[in-house]
């Protein structure tokens, strides 16, 4: 299969069936019951209600159960072995790698059959995937994220001198590249790119993590976010921008930045804005909920907490305002170290503001065209990867079966591989 990339090897292309099935039309957010799912291989080639003679497929009964594309999540950090993010700039990258192995196979065993990382995992990551050395989400990478001097991705703490430190030799951490000036930026840009990128991450904004920015600052000047829109574009790609505030948030959505980190902070004329420049909203309500119930044990500033405090209050507001607004909110989640095991605790928490129908799509078929994936992922249509999901109850109703995906999901297939299944 392909994951993301390059072409998996060794995995054999059959033909398989799913009948009785009850598909959820992502595009459509409605469920077409009584279906039957022809697989070839990696792909779905058919999906119908119609009658279809499908004895030379291998066939699997999901006795009316509903069907799911498989789930996407959009801003994951996959190398976030540790939620020191200083100590892990610091481990030596091979070290980093093996523990991103077990991040990427519980995170598919979750249900999420794709992840963007939002920086940290590069090329060979994703080509361990791709050639299943590692079992994981297909994996679209941002390599490392791109911040000015003292922005949210220098990790340096303010007793170093210098740029040597983290920013030259960094492993395979969270650690972004330090880039002042057009030109530097620009540098910076075309050098993720020479390295695999498949879409460019910058720092546009205070972060909670960060020792030395505040919340509601800017990064980066207009020119320099240009540059980085611009050098992303000429290599096809977009650019992701990690923002909270309304100014943080409009300047970046005005340089042509596509997607919206976070953005806890926005406002209705920041939406507004948004919705005018076509950009999409990737809230994290995860992290800052996980960070909330265990930072100070974990050894996180008073000044840290009090910025985690100040975002976590306006999270549900972003997306309440960016759902009026008709921006399209993407699920993301944006977990460290063992807090990873919160991933599916998103749904129950965008639950508050978002309907389940609107919470899957963004999951989904939104997520997919943020990728620049559509028909591809998102989707359970002809042509798409066979990444899908069978799972117990309605989940236009609900997601409770997916705050539990060890036993809410009954079938879990990537690329028409069976990862696992329950049925029997
Ligand atoms: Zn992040």
């Amino acid at each position: 299969m392909r994951v993301g990339g390059a072409a998996v090897e060794g995995r054999a292309p059959e033909r398989r069936a799913l009948l009785n099935a009850t598909v959820f039309d992502s595009a459509r957010g409605s469920l077409r019951p009584r279906c039957t799912l022809v697989i070839e291989g990696e792909r779905i080639a058919t999906v119908t209600d119609e009658p279809l003679q499908v004895d030379d497929a291998a066939r699997i009964d999901v006795g009316g159960r509903v069907v799911l594309p498989g789930l996407i999540d959009a801003h994951v950090h996959v190398v976030a072995a540790s939620h020191d993010l200083a100590a892990l700039a610091l481990e030596p990258a091979s070290l980093v790698g093996a523990q991103s192995s077990r991040i990427l196979r519980e995170m598919l065993h979750r249900g999420f059959t794709t992840v963007r990382d939002a920086a940290g995992a590069d090329a060979g990551l994703k080509e361990a995937v791709a050639r299943g050395l590692y079992e994981g989400p297909r994996l679209f990478i941002a390599g490392r994220s791109i911040s000015q001097t003292g922005g949210h991705a220098d990790l340096r703490p303010r007793g170093v001198r210098g740029d040597g430190y983290f920013c030259a030799c960094a492993g395979l951490g969270l650690a972004g590249v330090i880039a002042d000036g057009v030109g530097e930026v620009r540098r910076a840009v075309r050098e993720q790119v020479r390295q695999g990128a498949d879409h460019i991450k910058v720092m546009a904004g205070g972060g909670i993590s960060s020792p030395s920015d505040p919340i509601d600052g800017t990064q980066f000047s207009l020119e320099e976010l240009h540059a980085a829109v611009e050098e992303a574009e000429a290599a096809n790609l977009y650019v992701l921008a990690h923002a909270y505030s309304p100014r943080a948030v409009t300047r970046a959505v005005q340089a042509g930045v596509r997607s919206i980190e976070h953005g806890n902070l926005v406002d209705e004329a920041t939406v507004r804005v948004m919705k005018s420049h076509g950009a999409f909203l990737v809230p994290t309500l995860a992290t800052y909920a996980a960070l909330a119930e265990e930072g100070s044990r974990l050894g996180w500033s008073p000044a840290m907490l009090d910025k985690l405090a100040v975002v976590r209050s306006r999270g549900l507001d972003a997306l309440r305002l960016a759902r009026a607004e008709g921006v399209p909110v993407v699920f993301g989640t944006d977990l460290l170290g063992h807090m990873h095991g919160r991933q599916n605790s998103e749904f129950s928490l965008r639950g508050e503001a978002l309907p389940p129908l609107e919470l899957l799509q963004g999951a989904t078929v939104h997520a997919a065209r943020l990728l620049r994936q559509e028909g591809r992922l998102g989707e359970l249509v002809p042509g798409a990867w066979a990444d899908l999901l069978v799972v117990d109850g309605d989940p236009t109703r609900g997601l409770s079966m997916l705050a539990e995906p060890a036993t809410g999901i009954r079938l879990l297939m990537q690329g028409g591989r069976v990862v696992r299944s329950s049925l029997g």
